[in-house]
Order: C-alpha cells, then structure tokens, then sequence
C-alpha cells in the first residue's frame, strides 16, 4: 500500500513536470507578432517581425516615413534613398527576403516592410546563412494589410509617418501554445501543491520526533538485579528483552527505563513519548520534574 502510494506521487511529478518542461520548450518558438501604426490616423496593421536582424521594442518601437521605393517596388535592388528616416514598403517576390533588406539598409531604409500582394496568411521571414550584418528591423506584411498601406502611403503627397511595434499578444498564439497552456496550468498548481504538502508533512514529522540534543542530555544508569527496587522494571519495552547486569539504560523524566539504544532511536525516528505511559518527554511538567531529577540522579553512577 505504502509502495503503491510512492508510485502514484512519482507518476504524478511526472505528470506534472513534463508538459511544463514541453511547453518551455515550445514556447521559445513563439511567434513574435508586431504592428504597423499610422500616426495620422491612429490605424494599425498587424505584422510579423522576421527571424533576422534586430527585434523592436513594444514601447519605443521604430519611428519613420512609410514610403515604396519608386525604382524597384519589388526592393531586390539598391535604390536611390526617397528621404532620411524611411521605412521601405517593397512588395514580396523576385529576390528572397533578405536580399530585399540588405537592399534596403543600403538604400538608407531604418526597417522594411515587405507585403504579400497574393496571399491573405503569414510568413515568418526566415534566411540561410549568415545574417549578423543586418542592423535594421524587417516584417513581414499579410496581403489585406499590405494593400491598405500601400493604398495610405500613394494617397497622400507627404510622406506617411508610421510607429514600428512589437507586441507579444497570448491570443494570438498558435493553437498549439494555447492548449498546452491549459495542460500546464494545472500541472504548476499540482507541483505547487505536491511540494508544500511534502514540506508539510516533513515539517510535522520533525514536531513529533525529539531532538537528539534533548535525549542525549537524559539521565543514564547501569542495571543492576542486587539494586533494583520494587516497582523497577526487568525488562526493556521495546525490545521485550531482560536486562542484564550492567546494560545501560537510559531514564525518561517520566521515570520509566529502557535500553539507552533502544529508546534513543525511539525518541529520534519514532515518537518524541515514552513507548509506556505516552509522556512528551520535551515537555516535563513542573511538578514531575524535580522528583524525577533527584531520583535519577540518585540512580546515576
Ligand atoms: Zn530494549
Ligand atoms: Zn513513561
């Protein structure tokens, strides 16, 4: 039963600790979503940073004018800087992601935009080999957004000012996250729990056992079958054996007697009581205590 029980709480730690240990996992692969703000009309366009370069800051974001550079809307190449501080909007296709933003950090761009004119899903912008060169943030803009503020950035003749973001939104995580979220929940309060009621228990386990300080301190004295009185005991009970002349025994303020061995480890692993009359032996009562000191210390050798 004992066994059975040891299994079951092992089972559940398990239980416990390993969607949490799976979900820290995956949760480093969380997708970190951004957002274009147009400061002219407060509108905002849900982005992805990409997996390159430098992320954004949620609070101070990037800064600039959200311009197309006229020369090659598509950015695959360098192209004559439109004015300082601007934000390339270049359009997804003829070149891979990173070749835009190369492009477009050496044309002058402090971050890029790049939309897709045909597809409505998004793209984590991902690129092979080294990349430590790129210093400038790039997202990565779904075809409805893309459309609108390329439509905002043509309408007007001033350049459009827009605020780069980086917001880590829960809901939109994947669905994934979400459901192992909901695993994991439980399984903290669990271990949470596991663990207080383990040091509850170990802490209740201290309460009942005597400190080995206070039951070395406790009177000792050698038997002896000539000396012993009436109402002294011949046998140990704990261990049910007769006393032999000149074992040593060790004497509870309560006055019972056993083998020193056989209490001691009693009185630290078991029970802080005598095995006999159940008296706490930490707390003596006043009125037991001095008769039973001098009795001891009389019986001390
Ligand atoms: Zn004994
Ligand atoms: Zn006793």
């Amino acid at each position: 039963m004992m066994t059975g029980g040891r299994i079951s709480l092992k089972y559940r730690f398990l239980y416990c600790t390993t969607p949490l240990l799976l979900f820290l996992a995956l949760s480093l692969q969380t997708t970190v979503t951004a957002t274009i703000v147009v400061l002219a009309t407060n509108e905002t366009f849900p982005d992805r940073l990409a997996a390159f370069g430098p992320s954004l800051s949620s609070s101070q974001g990037k800064l600039g004018y959200l311009m197309e550079p006229t020369d090659d809307p598509t950015g695959c190449q360098i192209v004559q800087p439109p004015c300082d501080d601007w934000v390339a909007l270049v359009r997804r296709g003829g070149c891979s992601f990173v070749s835009k933003v190369r492009n477009m950090q050496n044309s002058g761009a402090i971050a890029v935009a790049i939309g897709d004119p045909d597809q409505t899903g998004w793209v984590t912008m991902y690129a092979p080999g080294d990349t430590s060169d790129i210093y400038i943030p790039s997202v990565f803009l779904a075809q409805r957004e893309y459309q609108a503020l390329k439509y905002l950035a043509n309408f007007v003749d001033t350049p459009m000012m827009v605020l780069l973001l980086q917001i880590d939104n829960w809901l939109e995580w994947p669905l994934m996250h979400l459901v192992i979220l909901i695993f994991v929940s439980p399984s903290i309060v669990m271990t949470f729990l596991y663990i207080s009621f383990k040091l509850r228990q170990r802490q209740k386990l201290k309460q009942d056992l005597a400190p080995l300080h206070i039951v070395s301190r406790l009177a000792v004295r050698r038997f002896s079958r000539e000396k012993m009185g009436e109402n002294d005991a011949e046998e140990c009970a704990i261990c049910l054996e007769d006393y032999m002349d000149g074992e040593k025994l060790r004497v509870l303020p309560c006055r019972h007697t056993f083998h020193t061995f056989c209490v001691d480890a009693w009185l630290t692993t078991q029970k802080k009581f005598c095995p006999i009359c159940k008296r706490d032996i930490t707390t003596v009562p006043d009125s037991v205590h001095p008769e039973a000191t001098r009795t001891i210390m009389a019986l001390q050798l």
